[in-house]
């Protein structure tokens, strides 16, 4: 069934994608996850969380040396967020480009931080910046149950 599908599965990778607090606060789940979702990816977790400190600093071990890493923990525990996995073909790359540049006011109009916020330390959501990232930090926020494997009924009118 849908054997054209099948044959791209090796190019499907998945995305780790959460709203931070600004944007939980912000009432803004909502309208990031509609973004995604209206592209056509397909939503594989999603969960309201409240991080832990030592999580949020293995999700940011790379930015360990940076000035701004104790805000950026402070700021990602500072209340819930929105924890979601997104998965497709080029998921990660086309994430980034509906997501903008880190800073929202560099960040193009159409863009989640372009449209949605104004300083680079609320920017309203994260994404994983490689395939392989995109597969560490999902297997860091869920545990394997908690992702979904389906099928979309939309699937057949997204790829031909
Ligand atoms: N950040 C910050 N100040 C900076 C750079 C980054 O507060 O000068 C924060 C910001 O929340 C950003 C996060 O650290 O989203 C991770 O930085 P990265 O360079 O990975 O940007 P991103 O991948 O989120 O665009
Ligand atoms: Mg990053």
């Amino acid at each position: 069934f849908l054997p054209h599908l099948v044959a791209s599965l090796e190019q499907v990778e998945q995305t780790y994608i959460m709203v931070k607090p600004d944007g939980v606060q912000r009432g803004l789940v909502g309208e990031i996850i509609s973004r995604f979702e209206r592209k056509g990816f397909k939503l594989t977790g999603l969960k309201l969380f409240q991080c832990p400190k030592e999580l949020a600093e293995e999700h940011c071990k790379d930015l360990k040396t940076k000035s701004f890493y104790p805000t950026l923990i402070d700021y990602i525990t500072s209340g819930p967020v929105v924890c979601m996995v997104w998965e497709g073909v080029g998921v990660v790359a086309s994430a980034r480009k509906l997501i903008g540049s880190t800073n929202p006011l560099q960040a193009e109009p159409g863009t989640i931080r372009g449209d949605l916020a104004v300083q680079t330390g609320r920017n309203v959501v994260h994404g994983s910046d490689s395939p392989e990232n995109g597969k560490r930090e999902t297997a860091l926020w869920f545990k394997e149950g908690e992702l979904c494997e389906w099928t979309p009924a939309q699937a057949p009118w997204l790829m031909e």
